[in-house]
């Protein structure tokens, strides 16, 4: 007799930032927590492989794991330095280790969730299977966060790189304020470029020291290194220390339509549209997409039932703000350093995490270069 394959209530296809952010946000629902939910990932998650930044008002999920917080941010230009008190935001940095460790261990007693290392090759969404290489596995709605295509397959107008590395350094003997982080560096040589460090102090000898570039192409590993080196010894004046993790990453920054999901299949995380396309910031709106999710699988309703599409007129600004970085007729630093210099850190981060009122949006674009931008915004529409 053959045996009926089993049909789970959700499988998890991915559990990176994404998919995992969602099986929290389902384990803390009392309607789902007794959910049959397979995760699949060609990955054991053993490997701290990235660090991630975000800001929030409130407590996060993963308050528990978090590595460091700060409450003060620093910004620096060529025209301008200001150091930024962030109220009522906080700078949190998470490393993704502590944050696979801690999912984990959430499901390590529960028989209805399970876990199979498998390489994904296909999801099929009319019958809500997903082919792996050791078997395929069905349920009634499957959350992919695996990016199938090439980003730049899919229909849009602009497509950038924010590619950067990122090296911990510790020194012997104190020399970083673990109060401040900075956010943006902008002091450096831009090669006609966006080009900036980000500077983040996790006690008094260490801190992530980030080289990061938005462009239309990543660096060679060795013109990272050399541009972390020239920042360390220039602008932290430090010439003795010793690298004990190094990252590098490339996040897509596109106005490109990402496919949200169909009837079974989901699509969360990057794959799901959830990276802010002027920026590359995803963390903050993964758990906005995975709460909601949540909250509609609860209600009973399809997972992106009165889904938090997010909002038309920021995906019009992301459009306008990759096309004048595209064209390179103003420089990025002057962009982002109009904006540092005149507006309270707040009106820009919850411009940034598309929370902000249309009057800080107001003011936020008056700052900005009019004659530039409007005409990327009229090429834009039209
Ligand atoms: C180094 C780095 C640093 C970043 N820092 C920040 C930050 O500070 N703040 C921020 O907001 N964003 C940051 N991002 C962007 C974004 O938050 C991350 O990329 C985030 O991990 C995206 O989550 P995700 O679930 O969509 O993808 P991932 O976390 O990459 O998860 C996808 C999962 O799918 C698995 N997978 C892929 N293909 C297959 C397959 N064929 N079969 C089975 N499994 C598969 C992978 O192993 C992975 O576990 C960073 C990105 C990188 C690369």
């Amino acid at each position: 007799m053959e045996l009926k394959p089993k049909i789970y209530d959700y499988i998890i296809a991915g559990t990176g930032a994404a998919g995992l952010s969602l099986l929290c946000h389902i384990l803390s629902n009392d309607n789902l927590k007794d959910k049959s939910i397979l995760l699949i990932d060609r990955d054991l998650k053993d490997k701290n492989d990235r660090t991630w930044c975000f800001w929030d008002t409130g407590e996060s999920p993963f308050e528990s794991c978090l590595k460091h917080t700060w409450k003060k941010l620093s910004f620096h230009s060529p025209d301008c330095s200001r150091l930024l008190d962030i109220k009522p935001y906080a700078y949190k940095m998470l490393d993704s280790l502590s944050f696979y460790n801690y999912c984990f261990n959430l499901i390590k007693d529960k028989t209805n969730i399970s876990f199979i290392q498998d390489e994904i090759r296909h999801v099929d969404q009319e019958k809500g299977l997903v082919a792996g290489l050791k078997d395929s596995y069905q349920a009634a709605y499957i959350f992919n966060s695996i990016l199938f295509k090439n980003i730049n397959q899919l229909p849009g107008k602009h497509y950038l790189l924010q590619h950067f590395k990122g090296i911990f350094i510790q020194t012997e003997v104190p020399v970083f304020n673990a109060e401040e982080a900075t956010l943006m560096d902008f002091r450096i040589p831009q090669h006609n470029d966006c080009r900036f460090v980000y500077v983040l102090p996790v006690n008094n000898t260490e801190a992530l020291i980030e080289y990061t570039g938005f462009s239309s192409e990543a660096l060679s590993q060795e013109c990272y290194d050399r541009e972390l080196q020239a920042y360390i010894q220039e602008y932290l004046n430090i010439s003795k220390y010793k690298i004990t993790h190094e990252e590098f990453g490339i996040i897509p920054m596109t106005d490109a339509a990402f496919d949200k999901g169909s009837k079974k299949l989901i699509n969360i995380g990057t794959a799901g549209g959830a990276t802010k396309a002027s920026t590359g910031y995803t963390f903050s709106f993964i758990q906005k997409q995975c709460a909601k999710i949540a909250d509609n699988l609860a209600a009973g309703v399809h997972p992106l039932a009165k889904s938090s599409k997010r909002l038309d007129k920021y995906r019009f600004y992301d459009s306008i703000f990759l096309r004048v970085l595209s064209e390179k007729k103003i420089p990025a630093v002057s962009v982002f350093s109009a904006m540092f210099s005149k507006l309270p850190a707040e009106v820009i981060l919850s411009f940034l995490d598309e929370e902000s009122s249309l009057l800080d949006d107001i003011r936020l674009m008056y700052t900005l270069d009019k004659a530039v931008f409007m005409s990327a915004a009229l090429r834009n529409f039209f």
